[in-house]
């Protein structure tokens, strides 16, 4: 396999796995924030239910009492503590608001129910003004903070569909059961006694009644829907107490007409009003419940809050990981690509050249030369070999040792190089023969260029490990001929060459013999050759 595609693989098995990983994680983190802003919903929810059932509960009520008392007896401790009352009221109304969501956060239903429980507010400040300026003597303003807790319900009630936690769902259920059936107790108890106060002479406000009965039936639904709950336990329990159930039938007597005996109306009396008392302490707990339910809701929604920061920050952490990891798992792979590379050059040129000389083998010079050929097929007309062989080189053996012997060849190679064309091509062709292929050379030219690098060698001092000056020659023999595409096979030329340079030793050593030039056969010769004819030269 290849390197390249190596890396892409090794690439891909890193950044898979995390692509999927960082998929995974924007998923997880989506839905821990849609869960995040959930709770903090929800626990703004419980602060906007507990105030508003504790006003419904607590301050609208104070508020009606107060005023009440002092409208029946204006002196300045019933002013003093309808005063207190009203701004006990306004605070908590403060409060309430602004516990409230962001507009965007409430629905249509909860909005509607909040500007009607603004106006309702509104009329409450105005018959303050009213008792204030004494235009109530004689009336009761009860039914404008009636109307107000109504409304105050009512908010409460349009809270619970957009509740999504299940514990706060119930409680708000809880405390929304508990409201209904204390203020039908309530309507009830207040409607009762005033028709019992002004027996016959009184007109009996069925519509009420009945209003404060349907009141209590579905506060009583919302509990008993929850009746598992320790609070709604405690209350059906107290309802079911003896002067409790006696009490509901007085009561169902007085909505069939009946007139009760004074003694009968006063432990009716005195059971609702102990009823009434048990329910308000319920509503305060529900309300209390609810906010410490809140709170959790906070705590947990922090929680949350800082296992998503957590998981950011795990992620971006292992993000950066499998970055470094990648980036190193590249730079190892383009490393090992470059060992690679050196490698097989090196492997390469070992193949190809004579190790120590530096010049080409006989490998590396066939595939050099049949590159060279080639490309002097399209410009020259020429081509020539040199063969040159170290005269006596036994002797410098035998002499100075195999080691200096190495030392001559090193040299004279170097000395051979330099003095050949930059473009010739050359061989250690075995021991201490050397051979060079001259591409655009008539045999004329590389019998100069032989005697050049025969005075080279000639002139040369070879320098020995011990410090010792050696002086070496070199017999040279040269052919030639014109070059062609047909004939690649340059070994001919070699042959006529050793031919001249067993001449050059022959007459001496240490001279430069040029082979005959010999004709290239044409194409007709060839074929006639080919062909089993007689040619005259052969
Ligand atoms: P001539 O002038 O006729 O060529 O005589 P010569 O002594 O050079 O030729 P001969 O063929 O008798 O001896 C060649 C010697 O070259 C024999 C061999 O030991 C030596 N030789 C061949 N290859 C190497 C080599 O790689 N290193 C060394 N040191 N000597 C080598
Ligand atoms: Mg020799
Ligand atoms: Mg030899």
């Amino acid at each position: 396999m290849k390197f390249e595609t190596i890396k892409r693989v090794i690439l891909a098995a890193i950044m898979l796995p995390f692509v999927f990983m960082l998929i995974e994680g924007v998923v997880v983190i989506r839905s821990s924030l849609r869960q995040y802003r959930d709770l903090e919903k929800d626990r703004q929810f419980a602060d906007v239910l507990a105030r508003g059932g504790s006003i419904a509960a607590t301050e609208i009520l104070s508020e009606i009492g107060a005023t009440r008392l002092y409208l029946a007896r204006p002196d300045s401790a019933t002013a003093a503590d309808m005063q207190q009352s009203r701004v006990t009221l306004d605070r908590e109304r403060l409060a309430f608001y602004a516990t409230l969501p962001s507009r965007d956060a409430l629905d249509q239903g909860l909005a509607g129910e909040l500007s009607i429980l603004s106006l309702a507010y509104s009329r409450i400040v105005a018959a303050r003004n009213a008792v204030d300026q004494g235009l109530y003597a004689g009336s009761d303003p009860g039914s404008i903070y009636w109307y107000a807790a109504l409304k105050q319900l009512a908010v409460v009630d349009a809270l619970s569909p957009l509740i999504s936690d299940p514990v706060l769902l119930e409680k708000s259920n809880q405390l929304m059961g508990i409201l209904l059936t204390y203020y039908g107790e309530r309507l009830i108890t207040g409607v009762g006694t005033r028709y019992l106060d002004h027996r016959v002479s009184a007109r009996f406000p069925v519509e009420l009644f009945v209003q404060g009965k349907v009141m209590l039936g579905e506060g009583m639904d919302h509990m008993v829907f929850h009746s598992t709950a320790p609070i709604v336990r405690d209350i059906i329990a107290y309802l079911g107490r003896r002067d409790q159930v006696k009490a509901n039938a007085i009561t169902d007597s007085i909505l069939a007409g009946s007139q009760p005996t004074r003694e009968v109306r006063d432990v009716w009396a005195t059971a609702q009003s102990e009823r009434m008392i048990f329910l308000q302490q319920k509503m305060v707990e529900a309300a209390k419940d609810i906010h410490e339910t809140g709170e959790n809701l906070s705590t947990r929604a922090h929680i949350h809050l800082t296992l998503i920061l957590g998981l950011c920050a795990g992620l971006l952490l292992l993000a950066t990981l499998v970055m470094v990891l990648a980036a190193r798992g590249l730079r190892l792979i383009d490393r090992l690509t470059r060992d690679r590379e050196t490698l097989v050059s090196e492997l390469r040129n070992a193949a190809q050249t004579d190790l120590l000389t530096g010049l080409y083998n006989r490998r590396g010079f066939e595939v050099a030369a049949s590159a060279l050929l080639t490309q002097a097929e399209h410009g020259s007309r020429w081509i020539s070999v040199v063969l040159f062989d170290l005269d006596h080189f036994k002797k410098v053996n035998d002499i100075n040792g195999h080691d200096a012997g190495d030392a001559v060849l090193r040299q004279v190679a170097g000395v051979a190089r330099q003095n050949f064309r930059s473009f010739d091509l050359l061989v250690r062709h075995g021991g201490e023969e050397f051979l060079a292929l001259l591409p655009d050379s008539t045999p004329d030219d590389a019998a100069i260029i032989a005697e050049r690098v025969r005075l080279a060698i000639e002139a040369a001092e070879i320098s020995l490990e011990s410090g010792d000056i050696l002086k070496v020659t070199a017999s040279f023999g040269c052919a030639g001929r014109a070059n062609e595409a047909a004939n690649r096979n340059f070994e001919d030329l070699v042959k006529r060459a050793d031919l001249a340079l067993y001449a050059a030793k022959a007459s001496g050593r240490n001279c430069v013999v040029s082979g005959p030039i010999v004709q290239t056969p044409t194409q007709e010769e060839r074929r006639k050759k080919a062909g089993g004819g007689f040619d005259a030269r052969t």
